[in-house]
């Protein structure tokens, strides 16, 4: 019997944590809650949890402060924001700060069940075959520990870059991103703006100029394509 996966749900609502309490005990989880951002902050930071459902708004320490502290502790650990519907800057604020997934309020407990399914399953990826993506701009990238040189990567971006990679013969369309590295098997349309802001987030990071990218192109009406080293 595989060991239950360990949730915190950070949130001050005492209608909505109880009735995620409820959904995600009844899934099988061992669940944990915080009620304010102080206390979801210490238990955020514990290292003890699978996935942390994060509500932005929050008495004390709100949910981007949370998770930027996750993040410099822990680039790994899996983050889902809980936003306000159709929040834009939110949206874009929690993805940019590192989150992993962000789902908008009031959320149907269905697609929120299957989102941290998914990113719990981390798609599927096989990461043992790619340990390092060598760019055609010279950058080595080591998958394993999420960095080249002084660059790190959260799990999220490394897992995009990775499934670029095996398919770098090609660009790869943001609904097949969506459904391979995400798990979405059906998206809304702001969600294909969660793939622009990751490949945004990545050229910074991987590009000399950013805003004339060589490593991650993108192919009009096809979609992105990484380029590897020799191609
Ligand atoms: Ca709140």
């Amino acid at each position: 019997m595989a060991q239950k996966a360990r949730l915190l749900i950070v949130e001050d609502e005492a209608a909505i944590r109880s009735g995620l309490v409820d959904v995600f005990v009844y899934h099988g989880y061992e669940v944990k809650t915080a009620d304010n951002g102080d206390d979801g902050l210490r238990q955020s930071l514990s290292g003890k949890y699978d996935l942390i459902l994060l509500d932005v708004m929050l008495p004390g320490v709100d949910g981007f402060e949370i998770c930027n502290r996750i993040r410099q502790q822990d680039r790994q650990q899996p983050v889902i924001m809980l936003t306000a519907k159709s929040n834009d800057e939110d949206i874009v604020q929690g993805l940019t700060l590192g989150a992993d997934d962000y789902v908008a309020k009031p959320f149907s407990v269905t697609q929120l069940v299957l989102r941290v399914q998914a990113v719990l399953r981390r798609s599927g990826i096989d990461e043992q075959s790619t340990r390092e993506i060598q760019l055609s701009n010279g950058l080595v990238i080591d998958s394993q520990n999420l960095c080249a040189g002084d660059t790190v990567f959260t799990r999220r971006e490394m897992d995009l870059l990775l499934y670029l990679a095996q398919q770098s013969d090609r660009p790869v369309a943001r609904e097949e991103l969506l459904a391979r590295v995400w798990g979405y098997a059906n998206h809304m349309e702001i969600e294909t703006r969660t793939v622009d802001i990751h490949i945004a987030k990545l050229r910074r990071k991987i590009e000399a100029d950013p805003a004339n990218p060589q490593a991650i192109v993108t192919v009009r009406g096809a979609g992105y394509r990484l380029m590897l080293a020799g191609q």
